[in-house]
């Protein structure tokens, strides 16, 4: 383990312990040991949260399905304030910590703010990240404000010739001169959070480029520089950012995602409208996370459970490579078309594209 991913620990340590109430630490206990024991029918809350606030993104990062402008098919991108509240006022008491951001910038939701204090408000340690490539410098300290405590800020780059490769539309200048107004920020009110993270994505193109950019980190009061393996074809990538030897799913028990139109995917991993399990409209999260999607998933990772799924099933679930990992499931996948389908954010090519753009 690197030193950044070590430093991350601490700071994550830091960052959540003052959230474990009694309560909290119990419905986690249960809820790890449902995951180890690959308990179909969960009886624990999951104890993280990942909403994505909206899908809209300033940039054209071209290995992310925004960026790249595929139409998910989610009608709603910036989250309502309604529905974000009935979501907090269900699953805070279980949450020990949030994240708002997935497929977008999060702070363009013009609310993120009032969020922030939302989540703040019900005891639960607030995470966001960002390209922080915005012109939105009040907005962003507003939510310092709120009570944001970790606040992650994705580059590629030290020169804007190498970031803007990636981080397509990027302007590396106001990503320097918003830490810099947050750190500002933090020194004038003698707060220590947010901490903030610069996670440096790592291609073929930006290697010679990342030790200039941990000093720069360094010298702008930045608490955590790490480096992560982008995503992306052979040809750009310098490894692969999945976990070849992932034997499990812990998100389908642990973690409870949130998309902007109220959706309710399996994963922060699930892109698509039709992948998602259920509706925030229609349903409370736990009838969601008891319903048929969330127990056939759960399912496929239960050796003694799995042979209980019928033969044809068509799940999201299958297109991804931890269920491709399960031995007992060898068979069952060669024999099921939709396990065939590809990656979870990718197929179907060519992507559809949102006629407006994003
Ligand atoms: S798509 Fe993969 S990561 Fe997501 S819930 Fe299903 S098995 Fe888990």
């Amino acid at each position: 383990m690197n030193k950044g991913n070590l430093k991350r620990i601490f700071y994550l340590a830091r960052t959540t312990l003052p959230y474990l109430k009694p309560a909290k630490v119990r419905n986690l206990l249960l809820c790890e040991l449902e995951i180890r024991r690959r308990t179909v029918q969960q009886a624990s809350m999951p104890y993280v949260s990942l909403v994505d606030v909206t899908d809209v993104c300033n940039l054209r990062c071209p290995y992310c399905p925004t960026g790249r402008n595929q139409d998910s098919g989610r009608p709603v991108r910036v989250i309502p304030l309604d529905i974000m509240r009935r979501f907090l006022d269900e699953m805070a008491p279980h949450l020990v910590s949030i994240n708002l951001f997935n497929w977008g910038e999060p702070f363009i939701h013009p609310h993120i703010a009032e969020i922030v204090s939302m989540c703040h408000q019900r005891n639960l340690c607030v995470t966001i990240s960002s390209n922080l490539s915005v012109a939105f410098t009040k907005r962003i300290l507003a939510t310092c404000e709120a009570g944001l405590d970790y606040l992650i800020v994705s580059l590629s780059g030290i020169r804007q010739e190498t970031y803007a490769r990636y981080h397509k539309g990027g302007h590396l200048d106001r990503v320097i001169a918003n830490t810099k107004a947050i750190v500002e920020w933090r020194k004038r009110l003698g707060r220590s959070r947010p901490f903030i993270e610069w996670k440096y994505l790592l291609f073929k193109h930006n290697t010679g480029e990342v030790q200039a950019c941990e000093a720069l980190a360094d010298g702008l009061g930045v608490d955590i520089f790490r480096v992560k393996t982008g995503g992306g074809p052979e040809e750009v990538c310098v490894g692969d950012d999945q976990d070849p030897a992932a034997s499990n799913c812990p998100e389908l028990w642990r973690m409870a995602v949130l998309s902007a139109d109220g959706g309710i995917p399996g994963c922060c991993y699930l892109y698509w409208k039709h992948d998602d399990f259920g509706e925030m409209w229609e349903r409370t999260v736990a009838q969601v996370r008891g319903g048929e999607r969330f127990v056939q998933g759960r399912r496929l990772f239960n050796p003694e459970e799995s042979s209980l799924l019928p033969p044809n099933l068509d799940h999201p679930c299958l297109k991804c490579y931890r269920v491709h990992n399960q031995p007992h499931l060898k068979r069952f996948l060669t024999e099921n078309s939709r396990a065939k389908e590809g990656h979870r954010t990718g197929a179907p090519y060519p992507y559809p594209k949102r006629e407006n753009g994003p």
